[in-house]
């Protein structure tokens, strides 16, 4: 159910999309040109995980073109209510693999790879559903966090291997989801470590790194796609 705004404006506080959009920009500008950086080159994909679909129609008004979301459901329920081609959707969430053939069919790129059983499985769906490429990203765990998703670092040469192999799959880059620090300046090991792995497994290719509180420091490390929520949309 929708509440119209009117009805309930005592907790109402409208977040302006258009103007966390502009300044998020600003601020990714500024990120770059410190580390003489092209900020064409970093892609914003805007989270719009626990919000409704009304919100995403307003951000695409505003000119966000990739979205972000954690859960395949969720995410699928407002691909579906907005349109495929409305813009780029990305899977960041951890995916299980009853949800792969959810994902292959809705999302542009997963964020989330990181095992060869999962790679294995979106492969062999992509080839079932006609899909000839599926972008996609290794999530790697640097900091042994066990609650959390993402490959080991020293697991990471063998899924590359076996991604390198596949047909459909195309292996983009690698992917941090570090731990939080009230600071983000003590992220910035992190960012460094990824774009290290990255330099040295897929020279060139992308790092999705850098959230609200942090994405200037993964900018400054060399994020090409930041991914960005609350600082757009309020919070959840
Ligand atoms: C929620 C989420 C984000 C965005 O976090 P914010 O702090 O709201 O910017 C980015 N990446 C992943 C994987 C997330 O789950």
């Amino acid at each position: 159910m929708v509440t119209h705004p009117a009805l309930c404006y005592i907790e109402w506080v409208p977040t302006d999309i258009a103007d966390n959009l502009k300044n998020i920009r600003r601020r990714i500008t500024e990120a770059a040109v410190r580390v003489g950086r092209d900020a064409d080159e970093i892609k914003l994909v805007a989270v719009s995980k626990m919000h409704p679909a009304e919100t995403l129609r307003a951000a695409i008004a505003a000119g966000v073109t990739a979205f972000g979301e954690n859960k395949v459901q969720e995410g699928e329920g407002k691909i579906v209510e907005i349109g495929r081609e409305a813009a780029e959707w990305h899977l960041i969430g951890h995916l299980q693999s009853n949800k792969a053939r959810r994902a292959v069919q809705v999302f542009d790129v997963i964020h989330s790879v990181d095992s060869i059983e999962l790679a294995a499985r979106l492969e062999r769906i992509c080839i079932n559903e006609d899909r000839d490429e599926l972008s996609v990203f290794v999530q790697v765990d640097l900091a042994g966090e066990e609650t959390k998703s993402g490959l080991p670092e020293s697991d990471l040469p063998e899924l590359v291997a076996y991604l390198r192999s596949c047909k459909c799959l195309r292996f983009n880059g690698l992917m941090l989801l570090p731990p939080f620090f009230d600071d983000p300046e003590a992220t910035r090991p992190y960012f460094n470590r990824l774009r290290a792995l990255r330099d040295e497994i897929i020279p060139g290719g992308e790092l999705s790194m850098g959230m609200s509180h942090d994405f200037e420091v993964a900018i400054e490390e060399g994020a090409t796609i930041v991914r960005v929520g609350t600082a757009i949309f309020g919070m959840r």
